[in-house]
């Protein structure tokens, strides 16, 4: 179904002298065939940040002024809805599309400086920098429909980038500092994702700092589209509102109820975001790890996707994934990103790494100190345990069973 609604959507194109698309991102420019080439200093930066008084497009060069050329690109995004961690989303995609024009290139060169490279018959097509200004604002838009007004600044100046990067250098600061200690309770909003459900009608994601998206997603990509992109035929992500916390433990939430059983049409009405019992979260197909109970031993195993071999009760990658793809599985499963092994809030409501009595050898490692020290020892892997009686000796030789 998206792909038929995608080609509905006649994305812009830039007004540039050279083709332009997606398909130019890897190409390798020849380095002997060169019309142009700047390379930034040591203090480079190519960075998007909010800036309230952008009120329309623009682009700006500030030209070399001493003798040590710089290179180095600043957007800046007037929409009063964009905050730090939205532009390192947009920041992410900007990457990504000032690589689309044929025969130009920003790339890094090694020494934590950018590289500008245009090609001899970019430049003789007429392609200049304003041009590059133009396509970022395009693709940008393109990207984010809501984005509101873009400045793009291209810094030329050694000098003049040395006395930006400490701004620019607490701006990044204080962005990761948000990022890092967003969480459940601090937010208004979670975030939720539908993509997935063209393969399961009864699966929407709803996906907080404390519960990252099962496939790896980060939150703060799903918040970019749900505010500037919110009708993305690909991408359908909405802001959650949490609404009343019914229960801190098991991470229910009136809002998240509500907006779940909007989204499936009724399939889905609880969810527990840290719980793989009673109401756990819906899956799609694309998860990272499942979560499972195993009831011999009232123990959670976690195995990994890739995992090769079979879990001590016998289950596989491909038998689990078939368990719970698009939610066939009502309860005592779950399906989890590998960041959440990390998260403050990993299966409260089951007891958390007390609970856990397998998982595999790669997930384990993973978690290292998320894990409780005294119970480091106590969780067996393949490597201990490969059926249900080695599990079972494995648990009493730890005294937990
Ligand atoms: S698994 Fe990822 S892509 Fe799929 S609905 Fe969830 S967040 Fe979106």
């Amino acid at each position: 179904l998206p792909n038929i609604r995608a080609r509905l959507v006649e994305p812009a194109t830039p007004d540039v002298p050279v083709p332009t698309g997606r398909i130019f991102t890897r190409e390798k420019v020849d380095e002997n065939n060169l019309g142009l080439s700047i390379v930034g200093s040591g203090s480079s930066f190519m960075i998007v940040k909010p800036s309230p008084d952008v009120r329309e497009d623009g682009v700006r060069i500030v030209e070399k002024q001493g003798s040590d050329s710089g290179f180095s690109v600043l957007v800046e995004l007037g929409n009063d809805a964009v905050d730090p961690p939205i532009t390192l989303w947009v920041q992410a995609i900007l990457r990504r599309v000032i690589n689309y024009a044929k025969g130009v290139k920003v790339k890094s060169d090694g020494n934590g400086g950018l590289r500008f490279s245009v090609t001899k018959e970019a430049v003789d097509g007429g392609f200049e920098l304003e041009h590059l200004g133009n396509l970022i604002q395009t693709e940008l838009r393109n990207e984010f429909p809501k984005i509101g007004p873009i400045r793009v600044s291209f810094i030329l100046d050694a000098q003049e980038e040395a006395a930006l990067e400490p701004g620019i250098q607490s701006f990044v600061d204080e962005r990761t500092r948000q990022i890092k200690e967003a969480n459940e309770d601090s937010l208004e909003y979670f975030y939720g994702c539908t993509r997935c459900r063209s393969f399961s009608l009864a699966h929407a994601c709803t996906v907080t700092p404390d519960r990252p998206a099962q496939c790896s997603k980060p939150w703060y990509q799903l918040k970019a589209n749900a505010v500037l992109s919110p009708n993305d035929v690909y991408d359908q992500c909405t802001l959650v509102e949490k609404g009343k916390c019914i229960d801190p433990i098991k991470g229910e939430y009136e809002g998240v109820n509500t907006s779940t059983e909007s989204r499936t049409e009724g399939r889905v009405n609880r969810v527990f975001l840290h719980s793989i019992f009673e109401h756990p979260h819906t899956a799609c197909s694309c998860f990272q790890n499942v979560v499972y109970h195993i009831p011999e031993v009232d123990g959670l195993a976690i195995m990994n996707r890739g995992y090769e071999g079979e879990a001590p009760n016998g289950m596989t990658w491909t038998k689990l994934a078939n368990l719970v793809a698009g939610r066939q599985y009502e309860e005592g499963a779950a399906t989890i990103a590998t960041a959440y092994l990390h998260s403050k809030k990993f299966l409260k409501a089951d007891g958390g790494y007390n609970r856990v009595v397998w998982m595999t050898n790669v997930l384990k490692k993973t978690a290292g100190n998320a894990i409780p020290e005294e119970l480091r020892d106590a969780i067996a892997t393949e490597n201990e345990a490969s059926t249900l009686d080695e599990l079972k000796g494995f648990l009493a030789s730890r005294g937990r069973m």
